[in-house]
């Protein structure tokens, strides 16, 4: 295959771990250390997205031509990749984990494209690194499949993302407990090559910090900022000031559009958080069906939720104070850290309400609205409403005539339904009259509406319909339900299966709703 241009910078400036290979070890005084991935046996290209392609500037030959799954599975470098694993720590689940860093992400480089953008490609299942632990470093075809189409997903939904070029299959088996009944068994493995500026989180501070190495956390702080924030211009404290309020900003827009668009995370732990305020590993995330801020798509968290959809906002400032804390010493004072987080909680709240202005099609939402929200929110939960269903049908809604009828379908319980048949006709009369008397052009509203509310979301039971197709060998399911998710807030005629209620078979089986860690 052609080869790429490959700048590697962050290699360069930045200290390694003198020891290279992938022999565990506590890694203390550098960044990242030097590891090869390991070869698989038969690496076949299965899935690939040709915008991440040509972000790298990629012809579709490239990626059908020989060698493209060697590269992409671990079984060969292009002139100029040289490979490593960061080395990070984090707060997993509240509690201080201690080192964690890439067990199964290898690095491969960053390339240049011809917009002169920078891009690091990494792949995750290569194989293990000093930060394996005791797992084996491999990633199942199940979770790859997600991290794959999910990444895509967000991007085309518009929300700030890693990318995903391509997935390979391994032609390997890996173990997994997926039910936890300790009775592991074989599943296909593969490899996803992610795609972003920068995949540095929050944990890559927190670790020099919580081991005292003032020296290495500073470094680290001035070449992101460098390397992936040049327009903070220059100057010391203050640009690192800047910068902490930008991560800070950042991150509120990422919280709001996840919940736009009814995405949970699930494993918003500081290992998980990008510093560039991208969505960043996609293990056991699901989509909200039945609107529920309550809900985990996440098994492990089922009992806590502290992961929950109505809670990822709290978190994202909770993690944003975890990391506020690790950079303390590089700044010196507390007091532009507090503004900066009381920056994160302000854009946070115009954010979300700017987008919920949009998805409901008002004006704006003032204070004296809210309460309304709050309404709408609390009977969705109560009547069991599915949230991409209802906004999308919202903008239909004829507001000299509400009627109820055009949302028979949003509805997952009949007998919810007809309990709060009454509380919601008097919601849309209300909203309604809203919209009649902000008098908006009806046209530019419904547009405005359709382009907050997607009409497709990769809910969890499409994304495990696909999965089951490709492990029995039919990748079709997977190509597709990328393609409907490149348009997805344009309603696809003959893709109307894509745009329903998740069915009832979905409700329990794993995959479809809950997700456990295994991956
Ligand atoms: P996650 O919960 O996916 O964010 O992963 C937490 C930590 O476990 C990170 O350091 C991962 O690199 C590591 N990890 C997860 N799965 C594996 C695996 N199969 N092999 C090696 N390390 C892993
Ligand atoms: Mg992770
Ligand atoms: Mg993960």
């Amino acid at each position: 295959m052609r080869n790429l241009t490959f700048d590697n910078r962050f290699i360069r400036e930045l200290p390694a771990d003198p020891e290279t290979g992938p022999r565990l070890r506590q890694v203390h005084g550098a960044c990242y250390s030097r590891v090869m991935p390991t070869p698989v046996a038969a690496p076949r290209l299965l899935a690939w997205s040709r915008e991440v392609a040509a972000l790298l500037d990629l012809e579709p030959e490239d990626v059908r031509s020989e060698g493209f799954a060697d590269v992409f599975g671990g079984n060969a470098l292009l002139e100029g990749m040289e490979p490593y694993a960061a080395c990070y720590g984090g707060h997993q689940f509240g509690n201080w984990a201690g080192q964690l860093g890439d067990g199964r992400a290898i690095t491969l480089g960053e390339t240049i494209n011809q917009r002169g953008e920078r891009w690091e490609l990494q792949l995750k299942g290569a194989g293990p690194t000093p930060y394996s632990r005791r797992a084996d470093g491999r990633a199942v075809l199940r979770s790859s499949i997600r991290e794959f189409l999910c990444s895509e997903a967000m991007h085309h939904l518009g929300v700030p993302t890693t990318r995903a070029l391509c997935l390979v299959g391994t032609g390997e088996q890996v173990m997994r407990d997926m039910f936890y009944d300790g009775n592991p068994k074989a599943e296909p493995g593969a490899v996803v090559c992610r795609v972003a500026p920068s995949f540095i989180r929050f944990g890559n501070f927190e670790i020099f910090a919580s081991r005292g190495d003032q020296e290495l956390l500073e470094k680290l702080i001035d070449f992101t900022i460098d390397r992936d924030f040049p327009e903070l211009g220059g100057g010391g404290k203050e640009r690192r000031i800047r910068w902490f309020r930008e991560v800070c900003e950042r991150t509120a827009l990422m919280v709001a559009h996840w919940m736009r668009v009814g995405f949970v995370h699930g494993v918003m732990n500081t290992d998980n958080m990008s510093i560039l305020g991208l969505t960043i590993d996609y293990g056991p995330y699901g989509w909200v069906d039945n609107f529920d801020p309550g809900w985990t798509p996440n098994t492990t968290d089922a009992a806590g939720r502290r992961y929950r959809f109505g809670h990822q906002p709290r978190i994202a400032h909770w993690n944003l104070a975890q990391l506020a804390n690790a950079i303390y010493p590089a700044i010196g004072a507390a007091e532009p850290l507090q503004a900066a987080l009381t920056a994160y909680a302000e854009v946070y709240d115009v954010e979300s309400r700017r987008m919920t202005a949009d998805k409901l099609g008002l004006a704006q939402l003032g204070e004296a609205d809210l309460a309304g929200v709050n309404a709408l929110h609390s009977l969705m939960v109560r009547a069991e409403i599915d949230m991409t269903l209802f906004f999308r049908r919202l903008a239909e809604l004829d507001p000299a005539t509400p009627d109820a009828a055009l949302f028979a379908n949003v509805f997952y319980d009949e007998d919810k339904r007809r309990s709060t048949a009454e509380e919601f006709q008097a919601w849309l009369q209300t909203h309604a009259a809203q919209v009649r008397s902000e008098g908006l052009d009806p046209e530019a509203r419904r547009a405005r509406m359709n382009a907050a509310n997607p009409c497709y979301v990769m809910r969890n039971y499409l994304a495990q319909q696909a999965i089951d197709a490709a492990e029995a060998g039919d990748l079709k399911p997977v190509e597709e339900l990328l393609d409907v998710m490149r348009r997805p807030y344009e309603e696809q005629p003959g893709r109307e299966a894509y745009a329903q209620k998740r069915p009832d078979w979905a409700r329990q089986r794993a995959g479809c709703s809950m997700l456990s860690c295994s991956s």
